[in-house]
């Protein structure tokens, strides 16, 4: 296969005396009040999702009109963090340099128990065995010394 230098600098890994070394994985950078609210509420180690006042619906992402009935009334209500899986793929490229070390990794959109669908990263599993609708749940990758960013795994059947 090809060397590794022959990558663009941004994909190729960082070398035992660090020459390399990889950024840092860039935060969340939500612009809205309620976008902050959900990235917020994630660093006690659970999600929460909005649900509508007047149609009981969950959703994400955040916003503030239910796209079902058109009520701006939510609260926020804690996720079981339970789901399935949705959809995947396996990413064979960096697109940032701080994931280099991660490739070939898991890009999956999961849906949880509340109905949302959610585009995520699934992390520790065996690539070869995934199917559809396989179990999973959420879990928190900490980021820096204090962020959480969820990320899913698969569940013991
Ligand atoms: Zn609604």
């Amino acid at each position: 296969m090809s060397d590794e230098r022959d990558l663009p600098p941004k994909m190729r890994r960082a070398d035992q005396n660090g020459a390399q070394k990889a950024p840092p994985k860039p935060l969340p950078r939500p612009q809205d009040p309620v976008e902050r609210e959900f990235w917020k509420r994630c660093q006690d180690g659970h999600l929460y999702f909005q649900r509508c006042g007047g149609c009981g619906r969950f959703r994400h992402l955040p916003r503030y009109m239910c796209a079902g009935c058109g009520s701006p009334e939510f609260s926020w209500e804690r996720s079981s963090g339970k789901g399935i899986l949705f959809s995947w793929t396996i990413t064979h490229q960096a697109l940032h340099p701080a994931f280099a070390d991660e490739i070939p990794f898991v890009a999956a959109v999961v849906e949880l128990e509340e109905g949302v669908r959610m585009a995520t990263r699934l992390i520790d599993c065996d690539h070869e065995r995934l199917e559809l609708d396989l179990p999973v749940e959420v879990d928190f990758e900490l980021i820096g010394t204090d962020f959480r960013l969820p990320v899913f795994r698969l569940c013991e059947r």
